[in-house]
């Protein structure tokens, strides 16, 4: 569950601010992605936990609500995850992330690996433990299903992980945290040493697409107004998949995916702000014909 403050400056340590709105909003990097993926048009199964508490059963129903299966989200002793979120005046966030029941997805329950072999696409996030990351991934491998990996939060990975990612998504802090590399042309080209492809999110100045073997091409964003970027990698992710599912081009899935996180940054929270497939097609159309500015 997302407790988001909204402040003019976000605090510095030490420090108290006075904020002048509070909202409490269903969120979790793996729930976004689901829900992203969902408005986007995709069939989605979603597996994690949630604790037992009031968060538990919102988090449950907004899943289901955005049309996400639920049947491998279990429920578990405790609290479920929160992330308490600061965003300022410019729409920029600043998040602490306490696990809860997400603590506990240690490895694969009865059913998953079943939910995960009928899938095009496992999209992962490191929200979870390591070793839960890694048993999806090496199942999804084994079915031969595309591997996504969001790498937040940041943290260096494993070798054994990285072998099993067919498509790596950090932004530009994870990439350089990945790599050492701040420029992120730099980073990408690191990166391809270890996954086949890879996409480094640049905010609004877009995206980084990278493939063995060829340039890399940078994927503009539209330009709007952000009023809250809580989520965008998460549409960006959550689109792009379901677009590559479709086995649309590489570029078009990308611009489609651009399209969606642009809408999504207009508007406040973290799933509500998902836009559903209809909106981002047509925002899309309106980029294609010059009718919305990049
Ligand atoms: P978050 O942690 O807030 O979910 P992130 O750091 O994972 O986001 P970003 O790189 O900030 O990811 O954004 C992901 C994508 O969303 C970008 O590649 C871009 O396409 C889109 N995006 C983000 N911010 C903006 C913006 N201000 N204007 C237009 N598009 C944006």
């Amino acid at each position: 569950m997302d407790l988001v403050a909204y402040v003019a400056t976000a605090p510095r340590r030490g420090e108290t601010v006075t904020g002048h709105a509070f909202r409490t909003v269903p969120g979790g990097k793996g729930a976004n992605q689901a829900v992203a993926a969902a408005r986007s048009g995709g069939a989605v199964s979603m597996i994690g936990a949630v604790g037992e508490d009031d968060f538990g059963v919102r988090l449950r129903a907004s899943l289901t609500e955005a049309g996400v299966d639920t049947g491998g989200l279990r429920t578990v002793e405790g609290e479920s995850g929160t992330a308490h979120i600061v965003v300022d005046g410019e729409g920029a966030n600043s998040i602490v992330v306490v696990p809860g029941a997400n603590g506990t997805v240690d490895g694969l329950a009865h059913g998953d690996e079943r939910r995960i072999a009928a899938a095009d696409a496992l999209l992962l996030q490191l929200e979870i433990p390591l070793t839960g990351v890694l048993a999806a991934a090496h199942a999804a491998r084994e079915h031969g299903v595309r591997v996504v990996l969001t790498p937040a939060p940041a943290q260096p990975l494993p070798p054994e992980l990285l072998a099993v990612t067919d498509l790596l998504v950090p932004n530009e802090h994870e990439a350089a945290v990945l790599t050492g590399k701040s420029d992120p042309y730099d980073a990408a080209s690191a990166l391809l040493a270890s996954v086949p492809e890879a996409v480094i999110t640049l905010g609004a100045k877009g995206s980084l697409y990278a493939v063995r073997d060829a340039e890399p091409v940078h994927v503009p964003a539209p330009r709007v107004k952000a009023e809250d970027t809580t989520a965008a990698g998460d549409t960006f992710v959550g689109a792009l998949a379901v677009a590559r599912g479709e086995g649309r081009p590489v570029q078009d899935a990308l611009a489609w995916a651009s399209a969606a996180a642009a809408l999504s940054v207009q508007r406040a929270g973290a799933s509500a702000s998902m836009p559903h497939r209809a909106e981002t097609d047509a925002f899309a159309a309106g980029l294609l014909e010059g009718r919305t500015s990049r």
